[in-house]
């Protein structure tokens, strides 16, 4: 049977390219993907699906029921693309000043491939299948918003398992996972520290406090290392510093800000207070105070032990166990699909897609105005997404 699947998405290959392409050369951001949307629906077109619009968000949530009944497998696809300006040089490049850099194309595309698969064997499925097009992954949680819809009682059911593939550099048609984090949590960190302003040429009357967040911008790297083990990373790059207009004049406060990333339930559960016990202290020590607001913008993404041991052995059978890495530690990049996997056990995979002429080693990364994604790993990718639903409905 996996071979009739890979012939069969073989098969789908051009339609899957085309409709990549399209998206490509349009690409959207946000919560807002008119076209998007619009493709989506007709490439789904003359399927027998129940397919729903979202109010809130231009996602297209998609049922396919099986011919028996059964449990409900959750597959997701991103959509939107990047405020990045692309080069001009590929056919179908985009012209309006965003980029799909992200992949996000070829998820769509894939997930349409897998949903044509899915349905021509629906006759077979115990279950159902339930198809996630979400907008707005790049920073404006998405899948916040289709969850608040409902997304998860669409069915009837709670999903059982959820699957994504994310398509990165690297060499062409390898995956690679991991059980436990499989991407970092990432927060925003602001710090003001209050103090008294004055005369530059008296600071013993007045409360500096440029001094205090420059002890704290530095000082911050150290408290890292003493309150959260090695072993849990917690990545603090402090990216903003604000303080003075004058320089013979102490301002009343300055600030910093900061990009977090951890890998752990608890680095995030505990990072905000941590900071501000910390910012607490080294403010005293100059006679401020300080205000530490730290928000999280998605949460660590974890993998389900037993579904991502069963998507690697489903895609080793597939596509042979070469082409499936486990990889040993997260990557510091962050989704919102962190959402989905908080409630529902699945597993988030990423896909190398580096044209055969680039280097693997050396490929633009994601986000990169020069990464290129080769849109013919999209029949395994479509495959790929088909025989993970399939394979668990069939509870194998
Ligand atoms: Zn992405």
């Amino acid at each position: 049977m996996p071979q009739t699947l890979l012939a069969d998405a073989a098969n789908l290959l051009p339609d899957l390219v085309a409709l990549r392409r399209a998206l490509h050369h349009e690409p959207e951001l946000g919560l807002e993907l008119p076209k998007t949307q619009a493709a989506v629906v007709a490439a789904l077109g003359g399927l027998d699906l129940e397919v729903t619009l979202g109010e809130a968000c231009t996602s297209v949530v998609a049922v396919l029921r099986g011919g028996r009944p059964g449990p409900t497998v959750l597959l997701r696809a991103d959509m939107d693309a990047l405020p990045i300006a692309e080069p001009a040089g590929l056919e179908y490049a985009a012209t309006n000043g965003n980029m799909h850099a992200c992949g996000h194309d070829l998820h769509t595309a894939a997930l349409v491939g897998a949903a044509r698969l899915l349905h021509a064997r629906r006759a077979e499925l115990a279950g159902d299948v339930l198809f996630m097009f979400q907008p707005g992954e790049e920073g404006y949680d998405g899948a916040a918003v289709m969850l608040a819809e409902g997304l998860l009682e669409t069915t009837g059911t709670t999903p059982i398992a959820a699957f994504a593939i994310h398509n990165g550099p690297g060499e062409r048609g390898v995956f690679s996972t991991r059980p436990g984090p499989i991407l970092a949590g990432n927060g925003r960190l602001q710090v003001t520290i209050r103090g008294a302003g004055g005369h530059g040429s008296q600071p013993h009357s007045a409360r500096n406090p440029v001094p205090a967040v420059a002890a704290l911008a530095g000082a911050l790297q150290t408290m890292l290392t003493q309150r959260f083990s090695v072993f849990d990373p917690v990545v603090l790059s402090v990216t903003q510093l604000f303080a003075g207009e004058a320089v013979n004049v102490i301002p009343e406060s300055a600030g910093l800000g900061a990009s977090v990333r951890m890998v752990s339930a608890d680095a995030q559960a505990r990072l905000g207070e941590e900071v501000r016990v910390f910012a607490d202290g080294i403010a005293a020590a100059h006679g401020c105070t300080a205000e530490v607001d730290f928000t999280l913008q998605y949460p660590v993404t974890v993998n389900d032990a037993a579904a991502t041991k069963h998507a690697i052995a489903a895609l080793s059978t597939l596509l042979g166990a070469e082409r499936v890495i486990e990889i040993p530690t997260p990557v510091m990049g962050s989704e919102d699909f962190s959402r989905v996997l908080a409630q529902v056990p699945g597993t988030y995979l990423f896909l190398h897609s580096s044209p055969n002429s680039v280097n693997p080693a050396t490929a633009a990364v994601n986000h990169s105005p020069h990464v290129l994604f080769d849109d013919a790993v999209l029949a395994d990718q479509a495959a790929a997404l088909a025989h993970l639903a399939m394979s668990t409905l069939a509870g194998r």
